[in-house]
Formats: structure tokens, sequence, C-alpha cells
């Protein structure tokens, strides 16, 4: 099943666990995760984490498994045309081109030329309108400040215009780990997926309880990022690994990667609903 017919098979509370990685362990920990709960999974990579693992060899990995599990691709926050369009050359499951921090006619400018450029492709294109502060770390209180959250009207006027598959929003969720759980306006969630009427994108999950994550997805947002959890899970457990005395890799790597497994596991299962 292709990323699209998946997205639009789920139901009201169900939603997809969009992943990030950059290394080896991550990778396997995601494959490993969904060889046992047969859930799929959604593999994000960042610009950066794109250009850290090389964005054709990540491509081939996840090409790879997909031939037995249902693992996907997603170009995560290309902030340029050439990035987007690289991830479109190399056929990736789904783009996000984030032109939230360009002027709103620009972003739908941009986005509009991604959308011709793919042509035929069956790839998802993403766009993203409001502001989401923070970055994938553990952070202090960050402020939401009014005019980051989208407008509804901006977000009906960017979906119109552009025709993307898929909308990244700003609802009071932010990138990283704050120190208290952001509070997200689920009233302005509902109603731009009511005005938009194609599926949302929650970014910045981490840090947000189990249970309103599950409110956003009943609220429209079919996928779900969590990168920065996972990338603490990764430190915290390598941390703990390199204290002791071994020195071979895989016995170092081994436990790091069975605890973001876990947790992988613990989101498709649990907060997924899948079962
Ligand atoms: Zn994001």
């Amino acid at each position: 099943m292709g990323l699209k017919e998946l997205i639009y098979s789920l139901k009201e509370n169900q939603a997809l666990l969009h992943y990030n990685v950059a290394t080896f362990e991550q990778i396997k920990a995601g494959i490993l995760a969904v060889k046992e709960t047969k859930l799929p999974l959604i593999f994000g990579v960042s610009e950066g984490e794109r250009n850290y693992l090389g964005e054709d060899l990540i491509k081939e990995i996840i090409d790879f498994y997909k031939k037995d599990l249902p693992v996907f691709l997603n170009a995560d926050h290309s902030k340029s045309f050439e990035t987007a369009k690289k991830a479109l050359d190399l056929n990736y499951d789904a783009v996000l081109f984030d032109g939230s921090e360009y002027f709103i006619d620009d972003n739908i400018k941009i986005t509009k030329e991604l959308i011709t450029f793919r042509e035929a492709k069956n790839i998802l294109i993403e766009g993203e309108v409001g502001y989401l502060p923070g970055k994938s770390e553990i952070q202090k209180e960050i402020e939401i400040k009014e005019e980051y959250l989208t407008k509804p009207e901006e977000a009906l006027k960017f979906v119109e215009e552009t025709k993307v598959d898929l909308l990244a929003v700003s609802i009071g969720n932010v990138h990283g780990i704050t120190a208290t759980e952001p509070i997200l306006d689920f009233e302005r969630g509902k109603k731009i997926y009511e005005l938009v009427k194609i599926p949302l994108v929650l970014h910045g999950g981490s840090g947000i309880s189990l249970e309103n994550l599950k409110k956003a997805a009943s609220c429209g947002f079919k996928i779900i990022h969590l990168n920065t959890e996972f990338r603490k899970i990764w430190k915290e457990k390598l941390q703990e690994e390199l204290k002791k005395e071994s020195v071979t890799p895989y016995k170092i790597l081994e436990p790091v990667i069975e605890e973001i497994k876990k947790k992988i596991i613990y989101y498709q299962e649990n907060l997924f609903n899948f079962l």
C-alpha cells in the first residue's frame, strides 16, 4: 500500500508515527520495531540528517526494507526548492517543503512549483503554514506568540492554491522537549482540518502526553512527528553503555537499539491504536 492510501485508510483516532533518523542504530531500531509490530513507520530525515547519512543512501536502505515491511521515507523540513527537488528526484515517499519562514505568497509560489515539478510521480508533498519555534533538543521554556499559530483562513488559501497533499500547522506545538508540556489549541486544529480537508501533520510530538497526541489524531493530525524523545534515549543509553568496559561497537550499541525500539513499539501500539 502506498503512503497516501495508507493515510486515507486510517480510522478517526489513528495516526502514523514519523520517526527521525541519522545513525545506523536509529535506523535499525525502527526496522526491528516494524518487524515486530508489522505496523507502518515513516522514517524522517531533515536536511541535516540527510546530509549526514547521505540522501541517496538512506533511500536505498529504506527501499531494501520496503520489499517486506510497511516503511516509508520523508524528506523532513526541506527549507529550499533545491533540497525538496532533490528528494523528489530520488523518489522519496513524501517531501515536506517548509516555507514557514517565507512570506505566505512566496511559500505558496515555491510549494506550487514543487507540485508542478513532481508531475505524475506518486510522492506526497507536505506544506507548512504557521511558525513552529524551537529545535529538536532539550530546551528551556518557549513562549508561544499568537502570531506563530496557523490562521485557518491562511491555511485554506494555501491548500487551495498549492494543492498540497499534507499540511503541517502550528497549534502551540514546538520542536524539541521543553520543561512543561506545550498547550495545544485543538479547536484551531479541528477548524483547519474542516476547512482544508486534507490530512494534517503534527510536528514536535516529543514532550506531549499520549492523551493529547491521541486527541490531535482525532482532530485530523494523521502523521505525528517524534524526534527529540528518541534522540534523548539514544544519548542517555549510549552514555550508560559507554561507561562499561567493552570496546566492541555492537555490544555497546545493541542495548541502545533495543531501548529505542521499545519506545517506537510503545508509540506504534498504544498511541496509534492500530490494534
Ligand atoms: Zn518538524
